[in-house]
Formats: structure tokens, C-alpha cells, sequence
């Protein structure tokens, strides 16, 4: 059945029918531990009176291969029918056509918040003293900024063109090379500012979480960064004035660069993260390793006006390590964690994070956590996957 919405609210049916991207590389390791990780936490939850129904549908190597494309069109149709979906990670393919399918799934659905939940499980290493006070959530621009795509290649007619504009036209004669200057746009918009740190308050408000942090880099890109920041305060005190004056929510705001020292030195001063792509890219990045890194960090990319979302593996194919069994299934895990809490069915997210926090808490993992761990006890990804079913 499908999961539709309702005056923007999610119509979550028993049985909803979730399309899934198996993945390159170690996809087809990670994403059947998932499904099955999920399946039974799902029938313990609610006594079986629940079940998700998973539609494979291709993207990557996989659809290459079997149909001659990369991404598609019955896999945008699956997602945008569906609208809520999961990923394992895809790689890019080399030479023309699609840049990246990630991008390409992104811009086709408008996902335009990519959220990074950075929690610390007991038990994992850490290189900081204190990853516990960690938590976060960073809400991260994904359709607009430097990242949008718009750039020219230095030499290029294209930004030669772009470069007599500048000068000619608007009278800019700070450019220092012009000769040999690559180009590249930043644009940031009041509708997709607005958007993403709308719906960082939201989600602030509906998990009863103490503030929205508003990371930019104002100080030196003012129309830019600066709106994003000004933007967002007139956006909170216009639509969440009531909760602001309660103190239910504190909305602030913090420099990029200040920001990455802060959040190694007081990580407790901070709660929700809203800012624009490419800090949010470095930012998610940086937290995640105060937690334990790529293997363990979760992912979504949603529009929360449409309802349309994709929860993903955040990290890449692994090429290095595809097909040993070796490789942590718990990013796509916590990604579909995320996927349980988003539709509602939040009891069998949190039996989920329960028992992974129970197998680290006992040096269980796989080998890139396990190292690390006093008595570590490093298990293949299939017996990590079995060992979680056996704790749920
Ligand atoms: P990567 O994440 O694939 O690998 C970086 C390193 O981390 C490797 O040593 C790898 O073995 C290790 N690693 C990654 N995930 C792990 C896990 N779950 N458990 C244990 N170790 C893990 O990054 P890369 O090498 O830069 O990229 C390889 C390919 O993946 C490229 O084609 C890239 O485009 C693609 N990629 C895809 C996504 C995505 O689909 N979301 C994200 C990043 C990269």
C-alpha cells in the first residue's frame, strides 16, 4: 500500500510499500542486513501487526547492467509514487551523462534538506574526550549555495563571457587573474533559506529539543550567508514567535569557522544545525568523526512539503572492501532508523538504536569499530546483522 499525505502529513498505511536502492559496491552486503534488521524489529514492535513491504527498484552498476541505464525512469517513478524510499551508496558513473545519481535523485524530488543526525553510542572510540555531549542534528541546505552546479572552467569562452559581464557590465574589478579565473555562482534564495531552516525548527520543536543553530558565514559573504542568517531570525520570530517568547526554543546563530572549534570544545551548547550546502558538508563530515565516522553515520534527504524522502548510507561503494563481508551495515541501519521515526513508527527505530548501543556497550562490531574498542570483538557484517536480530 501506499504511504500518502494529507495536508502535508504522512498517510502511513500497516503494510507501506518502500522502494529500495540495493547499491554498488558494498550495497549488496549492507542493504539485505538492513531489510532484515528492520523486518524484525518491525514485527517485534507491534506484534506483527506491521510489516513494510520492499519494492527493489534499480540505480547503478546494477541497472546499468541490466537495463542500460543508470538511473531509470521506473526508479524516479518508484520514489515519486512511494515517497518515502532508502539507498545504499552508488557510484558515479565515469564519463558523460548523469554527474551523480545522488544529485540526480535529489534535484528530480526537490529533497531539499539533507539531515545528518550525530549521536555517540557507549562504547565506540572516539578521538575527543567527551562524545557523549555530542548530539545533533545538522539540517543542510541541498538544492542551492556554491553546490548548485553553476561554474566555468578557467580559460573557457563561457567564463570569459562571465568575467567581461562582471567587469563590463557591473563594474566588478576585484578579480585578481582575470585570465586565468574559474568561476563559480552562490545562490541562495529567501524561499529555500526559509524552507530549510523552517523545517530545522520544526523538527527542533516536534522532538523537544532546546535550539536552532544557525551556522553561516554572514561576516564575509553578507547577501549571501548573511540573508540565510537574517532570513532565519525573521522567519522564527514570524512563524514561531509564540514558542521563541515561552522559551520552548532558542534560535541563534554562530560563524562557520567559530562553529567547528565550538562544536569540539562546548558540543553541548548546540542542538539543531541549520546552514547552508557546502558547510553542511564539512560540518556533518567533522561531527560524525567526533562519533566514530563514516560506518555509523545516518542519513535522509526529504521535502518535507511533499513528504517525498530518501534515507541513504552516507558513505561511498567501499570499493576496497566490497565483497570480504566485512563492511558496517549500521549507517544504512540508522539511516532506516531515521526512515521508522520519520513515518511514524518511531517504536521500532528506538528498539533498533537499543540493541546496536547493547552490541558496542559489549565491544561487538564489525572490524572498523572493533579495532578501536577495548576488547573489541570484530564480527563479519552477516553475523553483525544476526547478532542484532538475536538482541532485538
Ligand atoms: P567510501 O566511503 O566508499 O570509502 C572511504 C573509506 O571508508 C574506504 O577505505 C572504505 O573501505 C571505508 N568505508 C566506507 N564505508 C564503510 C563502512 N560502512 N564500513 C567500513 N568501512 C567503510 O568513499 P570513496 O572511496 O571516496 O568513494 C568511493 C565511491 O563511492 C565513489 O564512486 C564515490 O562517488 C561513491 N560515493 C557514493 C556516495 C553515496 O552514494 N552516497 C557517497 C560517497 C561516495
Amino acid at each position: 500500500m501506499k504511504i500518502t499525505t494529507d495536508n502535508q502529513k504522512l498517510k502511513v498505511p500497516c503494510n507501506p510499500t518502500i522502494p529500495y536502492i540495493e547499491g554498488d559496491g558494498v550495497g549488496s552486503e549492507i542493504t539485505p542486513v538492513m531489510r532484515d534488521v528492520v523486518n524484525a524489529a518491525v514485527d517485534r514492535a507491534y506484534a506483527g501487526k506491521r510489516k513494510i513491504e520492499w519494492l527493489e527498484v534499480l540505480a547503478g552498476q546494477k541497472a546499468y547492467d541490466m537495463t542500460g541505464e543508470w538511473l531509470p525512469q521506473a526508479t524516479l517513478d518508484a520514489f515519486q509514487e512511494y515517497l518515502v524510499g532508502i539507498k545504499g551508496p552508488l557510484m558515479t558513473p565515469v564519463g558523460g551523462g548523469i554527474r551523480s545519481l545522488n544529485v540526480a535523485l535529489r534535484q528530480t524530488l526537490d529533497l531539499y534538506v539533507c539531515q545528518r543526525p550525530v549521536c555517540y553510542f557507549k562504547g565506540i572510540a572516539s578521538p575527543v574526550v567527551h562524545p557523549e555531549l555530542v548530539d545533533m542534528c545538522v539540517f543542510r541546505e541541498n538544492t542551492e549555495d556554491i553546490y548548485a552546479g553553476i561554474e566555468w572552467e578557467a580559460g573557457s569562452v563561457e567564463a570569459r563571457k562571465f568575467y567581461d559581464f562582471l567587469h563590463d557590465g557591473l563594474g566588478v574589478s576585484k578579480v585578481r587573474f582575470p585570465e586565468t579565473s574559474a568561476f563559480g555562482v552562490k545562490p541562495v534564495s529567501r524561499e529555500g533559506s526559509e524552507r530549510l531552516i523552517r523545517a530545522a525548527i520544526e523538527y527542533a520543536l516536534s522532538h523537544d529539543l532546546p535550539s536552532v543553530t544557525i551556522v553561516h558565514k554572514g561576516n564575509i559573504m553578507k547577501y549571501t550567508e548573511g540573508a540565510f542568517k537574517k532570513w532565519g531570525y525573521e522567519l522564527a520570530e514570524k512563524e514561531f514567535g509564540d514558542e521563541l517568547r515561552s522559551g520552548r526554543l532558542v534560535i541563534k546563530d554562530c560563524i562557520c569557522d567559530a562553529f567547528l572549534q565550538n562544536a569540539l570544545l562546548r558540543p553541548q551548547d548546540y542542538s539543531v544545525i541549520a546552514t547552508l550546502n557546502l558547510n553542511g558538508d564539512y560540518v556533518s563530515d567533522m561531527l560524525a568523526a567526533q562519533v566514530g565516522g563514516i560506518g555509523i553515520a545516518p542519513g535522509a534527504n526529504i521535502n518535507y512539503s511533499t513528504g517525498h524522502a530518501i534515507f541513504e548510507a552516507t558513505h561511498g561503494i567501499a570499493p576496497d572492501i566490497a565483497g570480504k563481508d566485512i563492511v558496517n551495515p549500521s549507517s544504512i541501519i540508522l539511516s532506516a532508523v531515521m526512515m521508522l521515526d520519520y513515518i511514524g513508527w518511531g517504536d521500532a527505530g528506538k528498539l533498533i538504536h537499543q540493541a546496536l548501543e547493547k552490541l558496542f556497550l559489549q565491544g561487538v562490531a564489525t572490524y572498523d569499530l572493533a579495532r578501536f574498542m577495548d576488547k573489541g570483538k570484530a564480527l563479519s557484517t552477516s553475523e553483525f546483522g544476526n547478532e542484532l536480530i538475536k538482541v532485538l
